[in-house]
């Protein structure tokens, strides 16, 4: 079974409160493409969260979700993303986020294990993230969650084992997640390579064709749209 056909056939526990209906979820586009945030410094987390809101305020949205394969230009800010050179710049999103507010607490989609976690302190990075490893007939992937509070990775052991649906810890705000609006970052990763705590959630167009193939849509998994 490939891992596309495997992820499509899971049934996951939604990543946040199961009792939000996918009415209230509405889809958020932050693509270079999206001329309304040519009004919006995305640079500025506070001024990028009010857009947000006011998007989800407009729509009747309690949760606003997108961003695979999306070409930003929220990464500019930082030399993180590598934004000297246009062929290695890093600006393709491989995720896809979730924005709510902070504190929301994140369940886990599948049963797995600790993976591992780490607090990814770069400009523009990860903040506080878990790895979870899934195992099932069809082969082995792992889960990425980006964003998180401090609270979340501390008294956390690798190899513990999680339940579908059980909390696995809740979003940060910007002070400790990157600096962004709180969102959560959720990425499917099939070969971790030698990565811990930590993986690669945006690339560059050169390196586009292998992490499209090693991170696949995440919406297979989650079927939110
Ligand atoms: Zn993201």
């Amino acid at each position: 079974m490939t891992i596309l056909d495997l992820l499509t056939q899971l049934e996951a526990h939604p990543l946040v409160d199961p009792s939000i209906p996918k009415a209230s979820y509405m889809p958020l586009d932050l693509s270079v493409d999206n001329s309304e945030l040519q009004a919006v410094n995305v640079s500025d987390a506070e001024d990028l969260e009010r857009y947000i809101w006011r998007y989800m305020i407009a729509n009747k949205a309690k949760i606003a979700y997108g961003g695979y394969l999306e070409k930003r230009g929220i990464y500019q800010r930082s030399t993180y993303f590598n934004q000297t050179n246009p062929e290695t710049e890093r600006n393709i999103h491989l995720g896809l986020d979730l924005w709510i507010e902070a504190d929301t607490p994140i369940f886990a989609p599948l049963a797995g294990t600790i993976h591992s976690f780490k607090n990814n302190t770069n400009h523009g990075d990860y903040g506080p993230t878990i790895i979870l490893k899934h195992h099932s007939e069809g082969g082995e992937f792992y889960t990425l969650y980006g964003h998180l509070s401090i609270a979340s990775i501390e008294d956390l052991e690798v190899g513990v084992e999680v339940t579908q649906g059980a909390q696995i810890g809740t979003l940060g705000m910007a002070k400790v997640n990157g600096d962004y609006p709180p969102h959560l970052h959720f990425q499917i990763i099939h070969d971790i390579q030698d990565f811990s705590g930590d993986y690669p959630g945006v690339s560059n167009q050169l390196d586009l064709a292998f992490y499209k193939n090693n991170c696949p849509d995440p919406n297979l998994l989650l079927k939110l749209y």
